[in-house]
């Protein structure tokens, strides 16, 4: 009689999810936005991933990041010049510095103010909270140079909160932006908290939380509500 065997599937083409231990091919899970089909788990999403979830595909032009695992860079969103810095999850977020995160993205804030493109930061919970010190001055001081720079525009400064760190939550070293959305799956929503309850938001800081396959038309309403409104109420 014939051995049955069981199918040898090559580590590295499926996982299992850690919520709900189902098996996924990995394949499957890149076609639903690393989101598990299941359970609607968050895997994290690379910067290079982040920035085809979100832009349009060939119009994409990097500008040079000295932080590893951050891509920053001009990119459309429905037609819209943005400038974008996505923040890998899984490169150091443990051993980087507010400091290195401040300073690695003030170019692209640089860029935005010059060339007038709303701002989108995507940095994952926790990045660079684990390193202790004091907030740098003389960088926060050149942050919201810029910022304000940007205000005077009318232009946006949206930042998404991905991937929340186990100790820090949603928290990450920047100035927050015009709106602040927390990337979460639906069963991962942190509770929003209700004045009237007397219950305490836990990340009072995060204006709504948003699923990962939402987000990009979150942002484009976001954009074009701030940067064209008659466009929005019309
Ligand atoms: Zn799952």
């Amino acid at each position: 009689m014939a051995e049955i065997s069981t199918p040898h599937i090559p580590e590295g083409l499926w996982l299992k999810c850690p919520d709900c231990k189902e098996t996924l091919f990995a394949r499957e899970l890149e076609r639903n936005g690393r989101i598990c089909p299941y359970c609607q788990h968050h895997f994290p999403l690379s910067a290079q991933e982040r920035i085809e979830l979100l832009l349009e595909g060939e119009s994409w032009r990097p500008l040079r990041s000295e932080l590893s695992g951050a891509r920053l860079g001009i990119g459309t969103l429905e037609g819209i010049a943005v400038a974008l810095g996505a923040v890998d999850p899984l490169a150091d977020r443990e051993r980087r510095s507010p400091s290195e995160l401040l300073g690695a993205l003030l170019p692209l804030l640089d860029r935005a103010a010059r060339a007038r493109h709303p701002l989108i930061l995507c940095v994952p919970g926790g990045y660079g909270l684990s390193v202790k010190e004091p907030l740098p001055s003389g960088l926060l001081v050149a942050w919201h140079e810029r910022l304000n720079a940007l205000g005077d525009r009318r232009l946006p400064y949206l930042l998404v909160i991905t991937d929340p760190s186990p100790e820090h939550g949603y928290r990450v070293p920047l100035p927050l932006g015009d709106v602040v959305i927390g990337e979460a799956a639906p069963e991962e929503v942190p509770p929003l908290g209700s004045p009237a309850e007397g219950k305490p938001a836990a990340f009072p800081f995060v204006d709504r939380f948003v699923i990962r396959s939402e987000l990009r038309a979150d942002l484009i309403h976001l954009v074009t509500f701030f940067t064209d409104p008659m466009r929005v109420h019309g």
